[in-house]
């Protein structure tokens, strides 16, 4: 590995695909460090979302963090980066509070200029454009961008995101011409175009959703209703203070679906018991998912996603206080609606206005909705055959990934390294954040992204000391 870096002492030759948070986060580590020298290039398919990405990319003020500011630090080994950057800006906060995404996204690209601006021995260029393949040769990979140079690297790192939904079942194609289906709750343009008095349909009843539900809300002329709709109609539950809490049994050694539901609630049982709660006890369970995850049976984890999911999602992310107390005023004043149910088909019945077929959860009778948006926020698509994009088909065309059977992407090591598909460990890939979510599960929020790149650059650092010491 890295022999060509080794000759003459030349430095490690690294690319990194996506510059959202996780590949600007690997990028500083990697800048950083006092080992290498180190040769990044980052690229970057969408460069007016360098740093920020999709999440800290929006300007509006209401759009908060989902986790306190405390917990928002970049860095491991300074835990109070954020609180400290929000402190010198004078910014008014407590650690417990939650604050616009748009300040995370300031603090992150202004740590990546400081780094950047520091960053001798190491070099980095930046290459705004979409990588669509790569091409393996003798002991690297050949970056193949869609306009740049084709470029020799020795490690390539996957920081590609989460991609925007898949498509609703029963959509006729008049719909999608319409203008009136949002294909991706992360293009909030189509807000101006509301009419006060319109229907909103958000399919999907998560996090996305109640950024939707927030944002027409922040329109002070804005008199309509939204529904939202998903299989089960469950809402994120809030925030509330948690002190840290040591799980009080070892987690199942041969864990199904059920054994861990049932040993979740048995344990959340104990921890309210003593004073503590559900939070307390998913907090204290994060770091062991990854293991937790990896070892459960193909069929388990389908069971998992198919039955068990909802209920996770709802306990593990979740939302701030005073956003949970205004769902339930509009939920009180019939300005937001939730439901439960299936949609089986989508139709433009006029220019402006759509039917929804749907059936309720546990009825057998379709029902019918008219509305006039419908925005799909039903969570980002993983299923490597859908993916809207040619580097992870052409990854596959060339057996360098190997696609998860529970739809969850692609398979990788514990490390994040791909796994190809004759089942060989491709050291030279690595992905990180959402991309590595079959493996991980939780591989979203900035902690485990933190997490993540903690380790891989330090064990880079010491595969490279180790091998140039050899
Ligand atoms: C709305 C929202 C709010 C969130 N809030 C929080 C929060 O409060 N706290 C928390 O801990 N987590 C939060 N998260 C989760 C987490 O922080 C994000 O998912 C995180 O931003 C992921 O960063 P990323 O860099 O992996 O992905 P992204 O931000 O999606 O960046 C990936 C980048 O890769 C680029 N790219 C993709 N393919 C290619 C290619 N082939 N070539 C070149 N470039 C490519 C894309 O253009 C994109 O810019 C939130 C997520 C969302 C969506």
């Amino acid at each position: 590995m890295f022999e060509s870096a080794m000759r003459g002492s030349k430095a490690v030759r690294i690319a990194i695909v996506g510059g959202g948070l996780t590949g600007a986060l690997l990028c500083m580590r990697l800048l950083r460090s006092s080992h290498g020298p180190f040769s990044i290039a980052l690229y970057e398919k969408q460069p007016q979302r360098f740093c920020r990405g999709v999440a800290y990319s929006s300007s509006l003020p209401y759009q908060l963090l989902n986790v306190p500011a405390g917990k928002m630090s970049l860095f491991v080994e300074a835990p109070d980066d954020f609180v400290h950057w929000l402190e010198v800006r004078g910014v008014r906060h407590k650690p417990e509070d939650f604050v616009p995404r748009r300040l995370f996204g300031d603090y992150l690209c202004e740590r990546f200029a400081q780094t950047l601006a520091a960053a001798t021995p190491h070099e980095f260029i930046r290459i705004d454009s979409e990588v669509v393949d790569l091409v393996p040769v003798d002991e690297g990979l050949r970056i193949e961008a869609a306009n740049a140079q084709a470029r020799m690297v020795d490690r390539v790192y996957l920081c590609t995101g989460n991609f925007p939904p898949g498509e609703l079942p029963g959509m006729d194609l008049s719909v999608r011409e319409s203008g009136r289906y949002i294909a991706s709750p992360w293009d909030g343009s189509y807000l101006r175009h509301v009419g006060k008095e319109d229907t909103v349909l958000v399919v999907g009843t998560g996090l996305s959703m109640i950024d939707q539900v927030m944002s027409l809300q922040e329109r002070p002329d804005f008199a309509g209703q939204v529904i939202a709709m998903s299989r089960r109609g469950l809402l994120p539950l809030p925030h509330g203070s948690l002190e840290p809490y040591r799980l009080s049994t070892s987690l199942p050694s041969s864990p199904t679906a059920r054994g861990l539901a049932q040993w979740l609630q048995n344990e959340i049982h104990r921890a309210e018991q003593s004073g503590s709660c559900f939070r307390a006890v998913i907090e204290a369970l994060r770091p062991q998912i990854p293991i937790l995850w990896s070892a459960l049976p193909l069929r388990e984890r389908k069971r998992f996603m198919r039955h068990l999911r909802p209920f996770w999602e709802i306990h593990r992310h979740r939302i701030p206080q005073p956003t949970a107390e205004r769902l339930q005023h509009l939920i009180a004043a019939d300005k937001l609606r939730v439901l439960a149910g299936r949609i089986s088909g989508l139709t433009l019945t006029t220019p402006d206005t759509l039917r929804i077929d749907y059936v309720s959860r546990g009825q057998t009778q379709p029902q019918q909705l008219s509305v006039n948006w419908v925005i799909n926020c039903t969570g980002p698509q993983t299923d490597q055959r859908q993916l809207p994009s040619p580097l992870y088909h052409a990854l596959c065309a060339r057996a360098l990934v190997q696609r998860d059977a529970s739809g969850l992407g692609v398979l990788t090591t514990l490390q994040g390294e791909a796994i190809r598909s004759d089942g060989e460990v491709e050291r030279r890939l690595v992905l990180v954040g959402p991309p590595a979510k079959a493996t991980l599960w939780e591989s979203t929020a900035l902690q485990e992204i933190r997490h993540q790149v903690h380790l891989l650059v330090n064990g880079l650092e010491q595969e490279f000391t180790t091998e140039n010491v050899a």
